[in-house]
């Protein structure tokens, strides 16, 4: 049986429509007439639900958002132009200057970068700690701790997190904890195992073949009695908790990120994701299965993989328990040295060497030479790029060619 077969009937059922067109409806339009004047104080006030304008929102990435929103099981979504636009409204809706954000594992580059670099420009400062430094992340949290930023996967480091051990953290400690999912949607479900907000590349595998960039934001419910959200800590939440209680993180994200930044997703985006989404859980299990097929043939030819499914993995017993439906469709071969690598990337025919990941097709690169070609000597050992490294994202082809054309090209 497939993986992800609960989902299987959802994002088709959810997608199509059983009357006129069957296709979702693409919502071509920036603007939208309001008729009268007190419909459109009633659209501004919030008190009718008619589109408003497309920077805060359009009916075509509404019907994506409600579709991810029930994916993960949260009260609503956002959609956003790309996952960098997602991660800056999880975190920007919430950040003022003077706060401080603790960021475990990873670490994607954009998402490090836009840590390091960016909001330290506007006063807010982060702390990198590895998945396994726990008792240091305890330790790190104060009163201006706003944000755990978490990766599911370590892109591409490999290392899992244990995710709950770090919901558990946040909880205690009062603080929200945002999980970017976008290498294992639907294999990992962050909000059921405590996390607050989910952000998501839709760009990646949800899509899954470069047609289209994109991202989404899924926020859970305000409870009903305690929540973290309630405390002095996220004061300026508290007027939207008093006006759409269980939904006042969507409100908060439209009125304090989406309306100012103007990251919203285009209608023709949306679209292609979902089509996209129609075909991620067979996608995603077939991929799955390869990834390990590759991965265990490579090593046992003796060449240097990281991939947690084997068994001198650290995280391998993390793997096997928490991430029973897998970690997405990346691994990585170090080839010892920047010539090897490039050597292998000049000869393999089925790879594209691309920045991207979790396309239909098998997509490889070289990583200090790209993405993390700005990064200082030691911010690349933190994140475990080594001078061989080549990323993989193992595409829909037969699991055998790939493994024979790497062979091949490692030769
Ligand atoms: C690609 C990626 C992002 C950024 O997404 P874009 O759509 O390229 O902006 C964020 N996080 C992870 C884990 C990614 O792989």
């Amino acid at each position: 049986m497939n993986r992800f077969e609960n989902f299987c009937t959802r994002f088709v059922q959810s997608t199509g429509k059983k009357e006129g067109a069957v296709s979702p409806t693409i919502t071509g339009s920036a603007s939208f007439g309001y008729g009268d004047s007190e419909t459109a104080e009633g659209i501004f006030n919030g008190s009718v639900k008619k589109p408003l304008y497309s920077r805060m929102g359009n009916p075509t990435s509404a019907q994506l958002e409600g579709i991810l929103a029930d994916m993960d099981g949260g009260v609503g979504a956002v959609a956003t132009s790309s996952g960098m636009a997602a991660t800056t409204l999880a975190t920007m809706s919430l950040l003022k200057s003077g706060d401080e954000i603790i960021s475990i594992g990873g670490l994607f580059g954009g998402t490090y970068s836009y840590f390091s670099e960016t909001l330290s420009r506007f006063g807010i400062t982060t702390s990198f700690f590895d998945v396994d430094e726990l008792d240091a992340v305890k330790g790190a949290v104060n009163e201006n701790t706003k944000i755990i930023f978490l990766e599911s996967v370590g892109n591409p480091n490999m290392r899992l997190p244990d995710i709950k051990a770090v919901a558990k953290i946040a909880n205690d400690a009062g603080v929200v904890l945002i999980v970017d999912n976008t290498i294992t949607p639907m294999s990992v479900a962050p909000l059921k195992m405590g996390a607050d907000i989910v952000v998501y590349s839709t760009t990646k595998i949800i899509s899954g073949n470069a047609s289209a960039l994109g991202g989404a934001v899924v926020f859970r419910a305000i409870a009903e009695d305690d929540d973290k959200f309630k405390t002095p800590r996220y004061a300026e939440v508290h007027k939207f908790i008093e006006k759409m209680g269980k939904m006042a993180l969507i409100a908060n994200a439209k009125k304090r990120a989406m309306r100012d930044f103007g990251m919203s997703a285009s209608a023709y985006n949306s679209y292609l994701t979902m089509l996209g989404l129609e075909t991620l859980p067979l996608r995603m299990d077939r991929v799955v299965d390869s990834v390990e097929k590759v991965v265990k043939a490579l090593n046992e030819r003796g060449l240097h993989v990281n991939h947690p499914c084997l068994s001198f993995h650290p995280h391998h017993e993390r793997y096997v328990n928490e991430f029973k439906n897998g970690c997405g469709t990346l691994f990585t071969i170090d080839m010892g040295s920047k010539e090897k690598a490039f050597a292998f990337l000049n000869k393999t025919k089925i790879a594209t060497l691309t920045a991207n990941i979790g396309d239909s097709r098998t997509l490889a690169l070289h990583m200090a030479s790209t993405i993390y070609s700005d990064f200082d000597a030691k911010t690349k050992e933190f994140l475990g790029i080594t001078e061989g490294l080549i990323r993989i994202s193992v595409g829909l082809e037969n699991p055998q060619d790939i493994i024979d054309d790497f062979l091949n090209a490692a030769k």
